[in-house]
């Protein structure tokens, strides 16, 4: 392995960008989300950061239930993050709909039709630890040789 790419994947693992998106969710998983900053479970002590600039961001997390109107801007957010990229959905919403998918709702589960998922962590919500584990167990696979990789 390089030294530039040695340097990378030590950087990388202690700096994890995180941006995310609510397509249509009751707030409970935000709620989860916004408690991982809180001090109890203090997320930048494993080197996550959260913030709401796509082009800045490493990792997606898309909570709700994908309602018709984010169909577009979901992916065009989606495009400007750059590669290694991944996306995480957090709850059931995105999976199935969940409690909002019932007859003459205007939404369309999965999100993994729409950008592709690279872990789901289910719950109606899940627990903060749920969410800070799965970023640190995902971001390695991704970003981990990601240059070599390539090629
Ligand atoms: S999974 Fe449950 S808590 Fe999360 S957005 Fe859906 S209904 Fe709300």
């Amino acid at each position: 392995m390089g030294i530039i790419q040695s340097i990378k994947n030590s950087v990388r693992q202690r700096s994890i960008h995180v941006c995310y998106v609510n397509v249509g969710s009751c707030n409970g998983c935000d709620i989860e989300i916004l408690a991982c900053l809180s001090p109890r479970y203090d997320i930048e002590q494993y080197g996550i950061y959260v913030h709401n600039n796509p082009r800045e961001a490493d990792i997606l997390l898309v909570t709700g239930a994908m309602c018709e109107q984010w169909e577009d801007k979901l992916a065009d957010i989606w495009n400007k993050i750059p590669e290694p990229k991944a996306a995480i959905t957090i709850g059931n919403c995105p999976v199935s709909g969940c409690t909002f998918n019932r007859r003459g709702s205007y939404i369309d589960p999965p999100v993994s039709k729409h950008i592709p998922i690279a872990a789901s962590i289910p719950g109606c919500p899940p627990r903060p630890t749920e969410i800070i584990s799965t970023i640190l167990e995902l971001a390695p696979k991704v970003f981990k040789d990601y240059e070599e990789r390539q090629g």
